[in-house]
């Protein structure tokens, strides 16, 4: 079956800035985990931010995929430029994903980097906008279909609907 490429956070790992996980106890996501599918990654984390971490956000309204292009920086609430570490960390993603022939990510929305249905827009004030953060930006790059942490039953219906691609020589990878 396909493999899944899973915000650690959502499975409860204490990666997030504030130090903590954010599990979502769902029977799906259970499912998915007693099949194996699941491959836990943090890109944040990967990419060599400590945890806990000051919160950051895209700045100016812009999105994961302006940061690539070189037009938006990834910015701390104290003002430290965090772009390279976040670039860095999707490109991680990216590799995990593709070495575990994950075709699909669940990803929690709303983070600069693992958004995919919204971010926020750099005032650090809560306001929302459509968006991607930049490890969804880049795995949708890669061919990753990602979808956010609202749309589980959708991706259910996805990857029992589509046949298995064709599997490359076995890898590891998963969880950092
Ligand atoms: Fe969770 Fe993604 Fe943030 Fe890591 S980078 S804490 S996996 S939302």
């Amino acid at each position: 079956m396909d493999k899944i490429l899973i915000s650690a956070c959502l499975m409860g790992r204490p990666v997030r800035y504030d130090g903590k996980g954010k599990l979502l106890n769902h029977p799906t996501i259970e499912r998915w985990r007693a099949e194996g599918r699941l491959v836990e990654f943090c890109p944040e984390q990967a990419g060599g931010m400590p945890t806990p971490r000051p919160p950051a956000e895209i700045e100016q309204g812009a999105s994961g995929d302006d940061v690539l292009q070189g037009r938006a920086r990834v910015l701390e609430i104290t003002g430290g430029d965090v772009t390279a570490a976040f670039v860095a960390g999707g490109q991680k993603a990216v590799e995990i994903a593709l070495q575990n022939q994950c075709r699909y990510a669940l990803l929690i929305d709303g983070s600069p980097s693992c958004g995919s249905g919204f971010i926020y827009d750099g005032s650090f004030s809560g306001t929302r906008h459509p968006g991607f953060g930049v490890t969804a930006a880049l795995l949708k790059r890669a061919g990753v279909a990602v979808f956010s942490d609202h749309e589980i039953d959708v991706l259910d219906a996805e990857t029992v609907s589509r046949p298995e691609r064709q599997k490359p020589p076995n890898c590891s990878g998963g969880f950092t």
